[in-house]
């Protein structure tokens, strides 16, 4: 078993059941997620083979907060996302999670990410903010159009 390389779990790899072995570390928010019967039992048994549950800093999370704020993906994460994120920071580990995402903030951060399918993920989305009124497309994202007022503004993929 290598000792350097941590495998941050998200709530995929207990319902799926599938994840890299080695060090395994989740947060003490997860069990909130997992909510049926076979995954308690998995997160359990993998609490019994080591999973460490960790609660990463406060600075951990503004740090990631703040870069999903510059990716444009902030208003879709949960507290949990943010806090596995975190996590992977400190621990420089590798994250499983299907959640695009925690992935896309992944990749703005230089941080490993997998899918629970076991794919890599190599494509950083950036997101901007279209207005519907006037069509003004804004880097980040505010409260009403900063051209028309308008408060009819969505989010767009970008390349
Ligand atoms: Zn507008």
């Amino acid at each position: 078993m290598q000792t350097d390389v941590w495998n941050i779990l998200d709530s995929c790899a207990f319902f799926t059941q599938i994840h890299p072995d080695g060090n395994l570390a989740t947060v003490v928010d997860i069990e909130s997620e997992i909510v049926n019967r076979q995954s308690k039992q998995y997160y359990s048994s993998l609490v019994n083979k080591g999973l460490k549950i960790i609660e990463p800093s406060k600075e951990s999370i503004e740090l990631v907060e703040r870069k999903a704020v510059e990716t444009g993906d902030y208003d879709v994460l949960s507290s949990v996302d943010l806090k596995i994120l975190a996590l992977g920071y400190e621990l420089k580990g590798t994250i499983v999670s299907d959640d695009f995402a925690v992935q896309n903030i992944c990749l703005h951060m230089e941080l490993e990410a997998i899918g629970c399918n076991g794919k890599k993920i190599k494509e950083i989305r950036n997101w901007k903010y279209k207005c519907s009124a006037c069509n003004k497309i804004a880097d980040k994202k505010e409260n009403a159009c900063s051209v028309c007022g308008s408060k009819d503004v969505f989010r767009i993929k970008v390349k």
